[in-house]
């Protein structure tokens, strides 16, 4: 049977000069038509093998060779609708970021004078575009940016402690997002991970009874995405840094998200500052650029010139360093904390972060009549009460009240739904909760947005 059919699938050659192809060809070069019916037809002879009855028409084989090229073609990273309740969604990209920063990115496509003094026509220093913001926002002295925070911590602790001790409480030895644990990376480093206190309690003593000759960061490290509750107590940066001094080891703090303004005078729970840090006389503080921040992915590190120049001139620097894109967009966004009185309306980050109830549920009221009239009858769309999240480590345990969209239906489950919204285009992410699909406004500037096409 399966014989006789492998007998009628035609040669590659036949499928070219068709008829049926025509159009295929006359859009796409030979190469990836050709390629494309060689995948076709061996897609075909592997259902043909497994029992199956394909359609070998040549219609249907232009049909699958077309499909073959346009899936070739199609970007993989495309535009996606976030209605998940998560400001800071690790899975689709972090911090969206502001229209200026958005076009310096696009900017710097092109030629960009990343590495160019354009004083001399020399050789410049890439981290010069930035370093002047980041010292006059966090009080630093100086300040460099690398790929991610991962980076920035892996290669502070590389310059500062390669093949000596690092003292860290054991509280604070903290799994971020699944693949950053800090044991590991401190070992990465090079470094030596001493381990003080207990999971809930580190004290004063614990710190100074730690240091020896062998000792070369006192490490602190901020539990982004958990919190010990109970019986615990630890120890503040500025008595870690008085420890530090006393005994002439630096300190090192890792902030994770690392605020640049107050959340609280948005009326949010306050995120540790890097200009605290810096003030309570850390020696490195590192934090990302694309949580809380707000820009494109980085890591940061700023503090004390000596260290920062040690930094640099690591050459693990030059593997972790930001690309110009990077570099671009970090500084837009900087730029916009230069003026916070806009920041709100500028930076989405904090504009989704204080986004007003009445604001979010008129845009749901919206989205729910046009999904209404999108799903047709059946379905069930409400407007409800629910919670956000910022989300990426940031704020933990805090949630924010929001409006969702609440889709049900009598005999489709919420994940069906989940999965039809997500294969719309642009695909529309919402999340499902207790047996109900929920899209969540607060992060959508457009209510036509969470329309599934
Ligand atoms: C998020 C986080 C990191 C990792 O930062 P990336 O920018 O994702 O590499 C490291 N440490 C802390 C405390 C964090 O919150």
């Amino acid at each position: 049977m399966s014989k006789e059919l492998l007998r009628n699938i035609p040669s590659v050659d036949e499928v070219l000069r068709s008829d049926e192809l025509t159009r295929v060809r006359q859009v796409y070069s030979a190469a990836l038509t050709a390629d494309a019916t060689r995948g076709a037809l061996d897609g075909l002879r592997k259902d043909a093998l497994s029992g199956a009855r394909p359609d070998l028409s040549l219609s249907n084989i232009a049909r699958l060779v077309e499909g073959r090229i346009e899936a070739l073609l199609r970007p993989s990273v495309m535009r996606v609708v976030n209605a998940t309740g998560t400001i800071l969604h690790t899975n689709i990209g972090r911090a969206i970021l502001s229209e200026e920063a958005q076009k310096a990115v696009a900017r710097a496509g092109g030629s960009v004078n990343v590495e160019l003094d354009l004083a001399t026509g020399g050789r410049g220093e890439r981290d010069a575009h930035v370093e002047a913001l980041i010292k006059r926002l966090t009080g630093a002295e100086a300040a460099c940016v690398v790929n991610n925070n991962a980076a920035a911590v892996l290669l502070t602790l590389n310059t500062c402690a390669d093949g000596r001790e690092v003292v860290i409480s054991r509280g604070e030895l903290i799994e971020i997002g699944g693949s950053f644990r800090l044991p590991e990376i401190i070992k990465k480093s090079g470094c030596i991970l001493k381990e003080v206190g207990t999971t809930n309690r580190t004290h004063p003593k614990d710190y100074s009874g730690a240091v020896t000759d062998k000792t070369a960061l006192l490490f602190k490290a901020h539990t982004s995405n958990y919190r010990v509750v109970g019986f615990t107590s630890g120890v503040s940066l500025k008595e870690i840094v008085r420890i530090g001094r006393n005994k002439g080891v630096p300190v090192v703090e890792d902030l994770g998200s690392g605020a640049l303004v107050d959340l609280s005078s948005y009326g949010l729970p306050k995120e540790p500052l890097v200009s605290e840090s810096i003030k309570d006389g850390a020696d490195i503080v590192t934090f990302s650029g694309d949580k809380l921040l707000g820009g494109p992915q980085s890591g940061i590190i700023a503090g004390k010139k000596e260290f920062v120049d040690r930094i640099r001139s690591n050459p693990l620097k030059r593997a972790l360093r930001a690309d110009k894109l990077t570099i671009a967009g970090i500084e837009a966004t900087l730029r916009l904390y230069l003026d916070p009185d806009k920041l709100v309306d500028r930076l989405p980050v904090l504009r989704h972060m204080t986004r007003g109830l009445p604001d979010i549920e008129g845009a749901a009221q919206k989205a729910k009549g046009l999904i209404k009239d999108a799903l047709g009858t059946g379905y069930t769309v409400e407007v409800e009460d629910g919670e956000s999240v910022v989300g990426g480590g940031s704020l933990p345990g805090h949630v924010i009240p929001t409006k969702v969209v609440a889709i049900t239906h009598p005999t489709i489950k919420p994940e069906e739904i989940f999965r039809r919204f997500l294969g719309g285009t642009p695909p529309i992410i919402g999340r499902v909760n207790k047996d109900r699909f929920l899209l969540d406004l607060r992060t959508v500037e457009d209510a036509g947005d969470v329309v599934p096409g």
